[in-house]
């Protein structure tokens, strides 16, 4: 593939080695550019997650990693994220042919963003500490509570499909400096990368067992995953309504801590008296930015009557120069929808939008092409009560609606009317405006004159039905610790 040859692990990584599925099945992954079989992937079975949560248990238990020298096992990390940097190439080139991300963007962000949040959290190892602090009980000043941070044990890992290494990132990276072992498993849609980077793991010096990663399907392996007994922590990316069902299973099952990274409907308020340059520029970035695959997309725009039309035509001028076409290509703007049955979902969304009466500006069909490409596509006039106004589409389909000049508090309210918290957007030159926007929108994340502009530092994570715990930041680590309180008297 330009030039490069790219070996892919395609088998289950289980206690540091690369082995078939114990049923021997395995399925095709898909190339969505065209549609084609990629190469076979191991199809694991219930069998096999017992295995990799065994060695799991074991690795934490036994093996060295929780109770290596924090500041080893930060070394580790370090020299699994150089690795990961020598190979960001072939890992991009993994990403765009199995996602359909385009390349530039699986190189900088995909995998770009991976390597960075592995060392952010490789910095962390020696830096987890608890406090002391004074109590005041039978005997004054000759007691105290001193606090520790431990990690949980083998803790389980769900991810979607829209950024395959990055999501894995964002939850290892944690879960690891943290001193736990892991069983994760991909999207099956998505399988490639994580296999490769089990391989760069295992390159690394990770100890056997601490990494395990199992491509196959959700109701198979990820149920299993909720329910198994040795699983101390899950971590979930994905939708509302798989996340309600892991947290019940986790519950049932032995009680498990449970993170949920779930679904959204973002909406973004876009007032007259923005730098309309940046507006649209960053307005077009949070509808189309990795096709619409995106869980921050802003799923509503809400833009200022006065300045809607012209923000509309400039939008559209936008995405006439848009280059849609091969992901490899490295001129490509936006390429194909991750997976076919994805795409065929987004017509339907789109034609949903027209039938109930909104007004279909731009696109909304598939591209004349092979593969699972769809139009950048713009609906107008779109009414609170429409279903593409509370659903998110998960794809490049802008939804805007207008809201009276002047009229804040209404425009907040409508904002808010939904089931979901993940992010919001304002944009407005008045910082007054701003600030108390910001303090009223209910999303985990409110951008301000920007979007998308996600960092390893900063904590990220939903509110209402869009989910609860953290990735990244300070925060996340504190998902995959757990707080021994130790009392003294002396
Ligand atoms: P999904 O259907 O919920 O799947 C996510 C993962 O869960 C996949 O690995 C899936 O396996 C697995 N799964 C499915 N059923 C399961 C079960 N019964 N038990 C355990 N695991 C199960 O979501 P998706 O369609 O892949 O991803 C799109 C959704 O993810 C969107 O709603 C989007 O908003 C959300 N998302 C949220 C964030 C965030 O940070 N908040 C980030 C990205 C995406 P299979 O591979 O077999 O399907």
């Amino acid at each position: 593939v330009n030039n490069m040859t790219v070996k892919m692990p395609y088998q289950c990584f289980i206690n540091g080695k690369f082995e078939d599925a114990d049923n021997g099945k395995n399925y095709d992954t898909i190339n969505p550019t065209d549609g084609s079989v990629i190469c076979k992937v191991s199809y694991a079975s219930v069998g096999d997650v017992d295995r990799a949560v065994a060695a799991a248990k074991e690795a934490f238990d036994n093996g060295p990693w929780g109770k290596m020298n924090p500041r080893d096992r930060g070394s580790l990390l370090y020299k699994l994220a150089d690795l990961m940097e020598e190979h960001q190439e072939e890992l991009a080139t993994i990403e765009s042919i199995d996602s359909g991300a385009v390349y530039t963007l699986a190189l900088k962000t995909h995998v770009g963003m991976s390597i960075q949040t592995f060392r952010y959290f490789a910095g962390w190892c020696d830096k987890i500490q608890g406090k002391t602090i004074p109590i005041n009980q039978a005997r004054p000043n000759r007691n105290l509570t001193f606090t520790k941070k431990e990690p949980l044990g083998v803790c389980a890992i769900i991810i979607p499909w829209n950024y395959p290494l990055m999501m894995l990132a964002w939850k290892s990276a944690a879960c690891l400096a943290a001193g736990n072992t892991l069983v994760l498993k991909p999207a099956q849609v998505t399988p490639l990368t994580a296999l490769k980077f089990a391989e760069l793991s295992a390159k690394a010096g990770i100890p056997k067992g601490v990494i395990n990663i199992l491509p196959g399907s959700g109701g198979m392996v990820g149920q299993r995953l909720s329910d198994h007994p040795d699983i101390r922590k899950l971590g979930f990316t994905g939708s509302t309504p798989i996340g309600k069902e892991i947290m019940k299973s986790c519950a049932l099952s032995n009680l498990k801590k449970v993170s949920l990274e779930l679904g959204g409907k973002s909406p973004l308020i876009i007032f007259s008296d923005c730098d309309m340059d940046k507006a649209v520029r960053m307005g077009m970035g949070s509808v189309f930015f990795n096709k619409g695959e995106n869980c921050i997309a802003a799923g509503r725009l809400f833009v200022e009557e006065s300045i809607h039309d012209e923000f509309i035509s400039r939008v559209v001028e936008e995405i006439k120069k848009m280059k849609i076409g091969d992901p490899l290509d490295r001129s490509t703007d936006h390429g194909p929808q991750n997976h076919k049955a994805h795409m065929e979902k987004l017509l339907e969304y789109c034609e949903t939008g027209v039938k109930e009466g909104a007004t279909l500006v731009y696109g909304g069909k598939q591209v004349d092409r092979p593969g699972f490409f769809m139009e950048p596509t713009v609906f107008t006039e779109v009414e609170d009560h429409m279903f593409i106004a509370k659903e998110e589409s998960f794809g490049p389909v802008m939804v805007v609606s207008k809201f009276k000049d002047g009229d804040v508090d209404g425009v907040l309210q409508r904002a808010n009317d939904t089931e979901y918290g993940l992010a919001s957007g304002v944009f407005t030159r008045d910082i007054n405006k701003a600030m108390y926007v910001s303090e009223r929108l209910e999303a985990g994340t409110v951008f301000v004159n920007t979007y998308n502009k996600t960092d390893v530092a900063s904590p990220f994570g939903g509110f209402k039905q869009s989910g609860f715990g953290k990735d990244l930041g300070e925060d996340a680590l504190l998902e995959y610790l757990k707080t021994k309180a130790v009392t003294v008297e002396y």
